[in-house]
């Protein structure tokens, strides 16, 4: 059971940040309470049931590769990473959608990557000395846009490149942050083929990432106290006094501490002068109650299309749309139906849109481009008891479920080391 001796770590926001900064403190001993704004936990990463369609969805299908280790071991320490799927080893299936050419891309599982010698396992059209410029964004010291630092077009950019920087930043890649995209290459690609499986959650996202840390916190005596939103932070010179929840104000004692894994444009309410992204992007899901073909692959990218990744899954079909830009506005019927056209053809599933739902997410991530990857904060505050957890945080990471548990470890142990802890 935690301890109380050593003061109360509040968690405010029960993201994945939080949910992470939560587990990794409780399995040191630390007493925790997590404080979460809306009904539900789970944040950006959640899932639920949809009256339209009769089916659980996720806000959003969430991919991980396997070499996301910070999220892999979350999922450890909460006894759910079986409850990921995919592929023994990395291949990414795609198809243009106006000629319906296919393509799988194969990775090698070693770090050698002898898969761009071969024709069979590279990208169609293209030649090993293409992928050299890899290695140059691995390398990038200044922030730049892709578009000043790589080729930005041909079979390999086309093809390959540009969908996975596209689901990986979420912003049209010429304007994405070449730092961000050359660490995904180091953590992934430069590593091989193992560390570059796709890993999906076929049962669902909060069946995943959310439910089991909620019971695995819970058993731990950890109260996640839900619709319970911070108002205020209530500072005091260097650090912060109480928590403002409205009708009630927590006081803090001394070897109390904070970690705001809240988005950024909350946390830039609550504190003043804070630096963080100001500029966001949108995702757009579109879910589909319908039963894919036998021998569907599970997860297929498509090029030259408005849907860029359809995932078949038992009973429905799920499509995402990376930095949806006027989708979100568009009228969602329309939406809908263009998907299912393309979905449809794809999959060679009959044209009538069967039930469906459009989930769109307006601030899905902050705008991945150098400008707004400069302005993300450390975790550490100028208030001593105060710390910062968040995709959006300076994690060298896009926003991502790693990125965002890789946070709230940092958060965590950085109130585990802080002095009086
Ligand atoms: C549609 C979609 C698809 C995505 N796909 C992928 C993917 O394929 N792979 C991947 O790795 N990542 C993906 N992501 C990104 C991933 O979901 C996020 O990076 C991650 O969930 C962010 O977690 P977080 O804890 O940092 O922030 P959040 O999830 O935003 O959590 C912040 C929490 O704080 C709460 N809160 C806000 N204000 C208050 C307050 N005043 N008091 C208390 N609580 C408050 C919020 O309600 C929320 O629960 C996707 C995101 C979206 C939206």
């Amino acid at each position: 059971m935690p301890s109380s001796d050593t003061g109360t770590v509040h968690i405010i926001g029960a993201g994945l940040a939080g949910l992470a900064a939560a587990v990794r403190l409780t399995v040191q001993g630390r007493r925790v309470v997590v404080h979460e704004a809306t009904g539900q936990p789970g944040g950006r990463c959640r899932s639920y049931y949809d009256h339209v369609t009769g089916m659980v969805i996720d806000n959003g299908s969430h991919l991980l590769l396997s070499g996301n280790h910070a999220a892999r071991s979350y999922l450890r320490a909460i006894g759910a990473e079986h409850l990921l799927e995919g592929p023994p080893s990395a291949e990414f299936d795609f198809i243009d959608l106006p000629t319906l050419k296919r393509w799988t891309v194969r990775f090698n599982d070693g770090q050698i990557p002898w898969w761009i010698f071969d024709k069979s396992r590279r990208v169609p059209d293209t030649k090993a000395r293409d992928y050299l410029g890899l290695m140059r964004l691995m390398w990038t010291s200044n922030d730049r846009p892709l578009s000043e630092l790589m080729r930005c077009e041909g079979p390999l950019y086309d093809r390959l490149l540009e969908p996975l920087f596209l689901a990986a930043l979420n912003i049209e890649p010429l304007h994405g942050s070449g730092k961000l995209a050359g660490q995904i290459i180091r953590e992934t690609l430069a590593l091989g083929g193992q560390a570059c499986r796709p890993l999906i959650a076929p049962g669902g996202i909060g069946d995943a990432f959310v439910a089991p840390a909620l019971r695995a916190l819970r058993q731990q005596g950890v109260e996640v106290t839900l619709q319970h939103p911070l108002h205020a932070l209530n500072f005091d010179v260097d650090h912060i006094a109480g928590l403002d929840f409205g009708e009630e104000t927590v006081a803090l004692g001394g070897d109390d501490r904070v970690i705001l894994a809240v988005p950024a444009f909350i946390a830039t309410a609550m504190v003043p002068g804070l630096s963080a992204p100001t500029a966001f992007r949108s995702i757009v899901n579109a879910h589909f109650r319908v039963d894919p073909p036998g021998g569907a692959p599970r997860m297929i990218g498509v090029v030259n299309g408005t849907t860029e990744w359809i995932f078949a899954l038992p009973g429905r079909v799920a499509v995402t749309v990376s930095d949806a830009g006027e989708l979100v506005d568009a009228p969602r019927t329309e939406v809908a139906q263009t998907i299912w056209n393309e979905v449809a053809r794809v999959l060679g599933l009959p044209e009538a849109l069967p039930p469906w739902q459009i989930v769109r997410e307006r601030r899905a991530t902050f705008a991945a481009t150098p400008a707004q990857n400069a302005l993300r904060p450390g975790p550490v505050t100028t208030l001593k008891n105060l710390f910062l957890a968040g995709d959006w945080t300076a994690t060298g990471l896009p926003a991502t479920i790693e990125g965002s548990v890789r946070s709230g470890d940092r958060a965590a142990d950085l109130v585990l080391a802080a002095k009086g802890s």
